[in-house]
């Protein structure tokens, strides 16, 4: 566990009902292009990975990190927009083979939105 930047907590829940936010793999466009996005309506909170993708949990080459995707994927879910710097989680795209860590520019994102 990292040191918390916001006051949010996630939890998995046992019945689909209960749940706030989902997570659900579905073919998008194929290896490439978008690898995943985030339904932010208040009505439904999905966040969708293209199962297309080769996933992988860490840095692999020719596979995006599910955890960087994943944090990228919240942080829309909780507001926040792409920042122009290209090392931070919130940049728009990524790179396979990589993992992005949060940084000043995402934890100062979310600093701004809800303050602590
Ligand atoms: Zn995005």
């Amino acid at each position: 566990m990292g040191v918390a930047v916001s006051n949010f907590n996630f939890e998995k829940v046992r019945e689909e009902s209960r749940a706030k936010l989902r997570v659900t793999f579905t073919q998008r466009d194929g290896p490439g292009g978008t690898v995943a996005y985030a339904n932010t309506s208040l009505t439904d909170l999905t966040i969708h990975f293209d199962e297309e993708e080769s996933w992988s949990v860490g840095a692999v080459g020719g596979s995006v990190d599910l955890k960087s995707v994943a944090t990228h994927e919240i942080g829309h879910i909780l507001g926040l927009e792409h920042s122009q710097v290209e090392e931070v989680v919130m940049y728009a795209t990524f790179s396979y083979g990589v993992t992005k860590k949060l940084a000043q520019d995402d934890i100062d994102g979310i600093g701004a939105k809800y303050s602590t």
